[in-house]
């Protein structure tokens, strides 16, 4: 399977990063509001966030603590009111809406909980799409489609459309289409919100392989304990801040190596 190997071994922009303190991302003091007619929501309170490269964190919390904003801010989707961010070195803050496209594009996956997959078209065309709108010419963007879509196991799958495709295979197609631009980092909304268990231990398990084989950074966004037990770093968030984190030692699949109090 060439998806993925070949581009990291060939990439000197990693060999460089890789000695430079390897933080994939680094966020400081982030703020964001939301200003609606009749409210003011502070959504994030001077947030500190950061993420080792090939690390896979999970970001819990209650439901309107701030964690789709996190995500939205951090990937350059929404913009933040103050503070710094820092993706591979590449402060978001001072490009233009295109460099932040461009850079999305080029080094970023999104799996959201809704699959958004567009009805009328195939799995595999679902999975290319997003390399025919890089520009990547159709014959090599449906070679590459197809290995995605072999790597999690959907293959036989190829030409179904998601009408036609259970909840769990579904969230596979967009997992498919989230690595098939080989990004850096993917970001996880809720992932398995819809899935039933076993299926989103499933999802879980080709995530976590992904991340384990190719050393691709992860962050979910989950309400699922046991999804968070599987990543190496729970951060919780309460009311706009992170209150907390768990680090484990999923190489020992022990639990709580250390625990802090980050604020
Ligand atoms: P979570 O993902 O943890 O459920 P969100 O990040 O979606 O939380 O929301 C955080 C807070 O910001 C909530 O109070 C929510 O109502 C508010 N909020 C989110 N998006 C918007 C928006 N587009 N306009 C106004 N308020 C918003
Ligand atoms: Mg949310």
């Amino acid at each position: 399977m060439a998806l993925y190997r070949t581009e990291r071994r060939n990439s000197v922009e990693s060999v460089a990063t890789a000695t430079r303190g390897d933080l994939m991302i680094n966020a400081e003091k982030i703020c964001k509001t939301y200003d609606t007619e009749n409210e003011h929501v502070v959504a994030l309170k001077d947030v500190d966030f950061s993420i080792a490269r090939g690390e896979m964190v999970a970001v819990m919390g209650p439901s309107g603590c701030g964690k789709t904003t996190l995500l939205n801010c951090l990937s350059g989707l929404d913009n933040i009111d103050s503070g710094r961010i820092l993706l591979e070195d590449t402060d978001l803050t001072t490009l233009s809406d295109r460099q932040r496209t461009d850079y999305r594009a080029r080094r970023m996956g999104f799996i959201f909980q809704v699959y958004n997959l567009l009805p009328v078209l195939s799995a595999v065309e679902n999975v290319e799409l997003p390399l025919l709108v890089a520009g990547v010419r159709p014959k090599e963007a449906r070679e590459r489609a197809l290995a995605a879509l072999e790597l999690v196991e959907l293959s036989k799958w190829a030409r179904h459309r998601p009408a036609q495709l259970s909840g769990g295979q579904r969230q596979r197609v967009t997992v498919a289409r989230a690595l098939v631009t080989e990004p850096a980092i993917i970001w996880a909304d809720e992932p398995t919100g819809a899935l039933d268990s076993r299926t989103a231990n499933d999802v879980m398990s080709l995530m976590r392989a992904l991340n384990q084989r190719d050393g691709l950074t992860f962050v979910i966004v989950t309400h699922d304990a046991g999804i968070g037990d599987r990543c190496d770093r729970i951060v919780r968030m309460e009311d706009g801040a992170i209150t907390g984190e768990v680090a484990h030692d999923v190489f020992e699949q022990s639990l709580a190596v250390t625990t802090r109090a980050t604020r």
